[in-house]
């Protein structure tokens, strides 16, 4: 028995040094990591220019609070709103806060407390962003949760239209169930929710932890749909491996967050937001995200030739396989054979390569993948 909590099935391997996509573990045995700590190591691990970045701050400062302005803060914020219908944000250390930021938003400008959120989705573990959650096995055992979160099954539209009512504050979802199995919203659906936020008041919030950041190939998956959130929030990829989070919102809510109703103390420290700055001008550039979508492209099509039975799902470089079977073994055996991965419930195995691997990287991980999942 060690000293820690047990609420992590932890696999028996300990990395301990990582570049780019590949990793290596304590007996010196390399991986393709196509987990990057789910979809975090946007920028791969140890990239000279995150490396730069993080040295060059931490001799300058580390913490100061948001008791002072900030200049890197809204510099960030410019970034991430840049050329989108959103116009502010604010900055946090995880996705759980930042969609605790979102629901809090939504409520105290609607001033309305029902929020609409869908089966298998993930906001993360805090009490409202786990009850926003639709999945029992993040919330059983943890009642009374916070009330007025109304889950509907995801994808479909009359059961949406018929929940919808005047107490409704928001509809929440994510454009890709990340932790619920790679389940891409559809068209129709999207199209549904649009003539709602369009001819009603209700908000829509987009919860892009993981979609966000170029990991669909765009800076954020809405941007393929025909939504436009009223807030958007985001954590994982935006500090390449630092921990930040954040939200944006529209200029309609920026009397809402008032000083005083809301805050943290270390979101958007100096580190944090150095580093995300760092990751943005990367990942934001136009040829870093036609890469990823070229590379997507080019993954997409090698999987579904090297593994014909295999339903191949999501967006950019963020991929769910599955083929009916449950793949806790498949996972473990892929470790085994030098290439990281991670489930996406029960039966799809995820696959969230770094933005920067290369085709060479990916032809690797197909080949590992057909020799292990065809066996
Ligand atoms: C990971 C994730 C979260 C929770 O983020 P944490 O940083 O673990 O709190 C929320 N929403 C989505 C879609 C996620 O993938």
């Amino acid at each position: 028995m060690g000293a820690l909590f047990q609420n992590y099935a932890r696999r028996p391997i300990a990395i301990v040094e990582g570049k780019g996509t590949e990793v290596f573990d304590s007996t010196g045995k390399r991986y393709l990591d196509f987990t990057s700590g789910i979809a975090v190591c946007a920028l791969g691990h140890a990239h000279p220019i995150l490396v730069k970045a993080i040295q060059e701050q931490s001799e300058k400062l580390w913490h100061i609070s948001n008791l002072f302005q900030s200049p890197g803060q809204e510099k960030l914020a410019e970034t991430l709103v840049e050329n989108l219908h959103l116009s502010h944000a604010f900055f946090c250390n995880s996705g759980a806060e930042a969609n605790e930021a979102a629901i809090k938003l939504a409520r105290k400008h609607t001033g309305k407390h029902k929020i609409i959120v869908f089966q298998q989705s993930f906001h993360g573990r805090t009490f409202g962003a786990m009850s926003a959650t639709g999945q029992d096995k993040v919330r059983n055992g943890f009642g009374p949760l916070v009330s007025e979160f109304i889950t509907l099954p995801f994808n479909d539209a009359a059961a949406l239209k018929a929940a919808v009512d005047g107490e409704t504050a928001a509809i929440m979802l994510e454009l890709i169930q990340g932790e619920g199995g790679v389940n891409p919203v559809t068209d129709e659906f999207a199209a549904a929710i649009n003539e709602i936020h369009q001819s009603t008041d209700v908000l829509l919030i987009v919860d892009e932890v993981q979609t966000g950041i170029g990991r669909t190939g765009t800076r954020f998956a809405f941007e393929q749909t025909v939504l436009k959130p009223d807030i958007v929030s985001m954590a994982k990829g935006l500090g390449g491996g630092f921990p930040i989070g954040g939200i944006l919102g529209t200029a309609e809510m920026f009397d809402t967050f008032s000083a005083g109703t809301h805050g943290t103390t270390f979101g958007g420290n100096p580190l944090g937001v150095a580093v995300a700055q760092a990751v943005l001008g990367e990942v934001f550039k136009d040829e870093f995200l036609q890469s990823v979508q070229e590379k997507s492209v080019y993954f997409i099509n090698r999987l579904k030739e090297a593994l014909p039975h295999a339903k191949v799902n999501g967006k950019g470089l963020m991929l769910g396989v599955g083929w009916g079977e449950e793949v806790a073994p498949y996972v473990a055996a892929l470790d085994e054979a030098g290439l990281l991965t991670v489930a996406a419930g029960p039966y799809v195995i995820r696959l969230l390569p770094p933005l920067t691997v290369s085709k060479e990287e990916i032809d690797e991980a197909v080949n590992i993948l057909k020799s292990v999942i065809t066996k």
